[in-house]
């Protein structure tokens, strides 16, 4: 449920309404935005009638129309701005995360980490645990690349986004104070590990699933909230259908439309989203004019020797002319 509350409200008015939230046995939700003060209501508010609600100085009580609530902009009208150790998502900010699909080696991690730090980018990505199709393919260094990442952290001082891939590994994650933990599109829907993340007191970017819809997208980042942790960022990679042109079709409806209908930033990720090195660059700016909060982009200093995603990793070079045009149309964008 949410309260619009009148211009002119006085504070005792305003007092007395926080009491009858409180005696239904609710927890207030206050949005002061620039134009209206909404109070979305946590808790189960249906045996209540919204007239009960309907006090002096309130202008209006409706219920929430969508399925997930706490994540809607009809709970919460302005954007939430997600920090990430420092460095802030959404509303006016704007951030890029870069890196190596997959860590790989120290070596090559840190002139990763250099270059993209150098180009701008305010978080660095590898992938410690990897989600791979073959069995066969490389997997990922595990807890040995966890160490790669907080070393890459300490010398270079961005904050680190990686993936996590199910609940056994989240003490691992704690150990080594992952800034950011990356939920991937094969686990959009692990609905045990999007609960557990409610604890983990990090952000966490949750990527669409290959083939989920915009509504059970939001679903899942409702479980994530609900459960207690509000820091959560969308990340829209690509969808399957059925072109086969590219790797996976980058649904920039998903940023415009994911705007109107909830506070949550939402970033693209251009390099799954494509697959394609020549349409990275394009989509990337596609993303911005969109209205994307940010980017993640897979960067690699020697993408011929790539132990994964080889065909989709921009060079040091290619990402620094990248991000110079990144920057710019942004500020033509604010
Ligand atoms: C990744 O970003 O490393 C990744 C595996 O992406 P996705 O989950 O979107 O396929
Ligand atoms: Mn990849």
């Amino acid at each position: 449920m949410i309260i619009t509350i009148k211009e002119g409200i006085t504070s005792t008015q305003y007092d007395s309404l926080l009491e009858r939230i409180k005696d239904k046995g609710l927890e207030p939700n206050i949005d002061r935005g620039a134009l209206k003060v909404v109070i979305g209501l946590r808790g189960d508010t249906k045996g209540i009638e919204t007239t009960y609600f309907m006090v002096d100085g309130v202008e209006s009580v409706t219920r929430v129309s969508k399925r997930y609530k706490l994540v809607s902009r009809e709970f919460h009208p302005s954007s939430s701005v997600i920090d990430v150790s420092g460095v802030k998502i959404g509303g006016d900010y704007f951030a890029v995360t870069a890196g190596p699909c997959s860590v790989e080696s120290e070596e090559l991690l840190f002139a990763a980490a250099k270059a993209v730090m150098d180009s701008g980018a305010l978080l660095l990505r590898g992938g410690a645990f990897k989600p791979r199709t073959s069995p066969y393919d490389f997997q990922g260094l595990g807890e040995k690349g966890l160490e790669l990442l907080v070393n890459a952290r300490e010398k270079f001082g961005l904050p680190v986004v990686t993936e996590i891939m199910g609940i056994e590994q989240i003490e691992l994650f704690k150990k080594y104070n992952v800034d950011m933990y990356q939920v991937g599109a094969r686990n959009m829907q692990n609905f045990n590990l999007l609960k557990e993340l409610g604890s983990i007191g990090k952000p966490v970017l949750l990527k669409r699933g290959l083939s989920g819809t915009i509504d059970e997208w939001l679903s899942c980042a409702e479980y994530i909230v609900a459960n207690g942790n509000p820091d959560v960022v969308l990340c829209e990679r690509g969808i399957r259908t059925f072109e086969t042109a590219y790797r996976n079709v980058l649904d920039l409806n998903a940023v415009a439309f994911v705007k109107g209908v909830s506070h949550l930033p939402i970033i693209v990720d251009p390099s799954h989203g494509t697959g394609v090195l020549s349409l990275i660059g394009p989509m990337s700016l596609a993303s911005v004019a969109a209205g994307a909060d940010g980017l993640t982009i897979e960067v690699h200093p020697d993408r011929k020797k790539a132990l994964s995603d080889a065909n989709q990793q921009l060079s040091p070079e290619e990402f620094d002319m990248l991000m110079r045009r990144i920057l710019k149309l942004r500020d033509i964008v604010e």
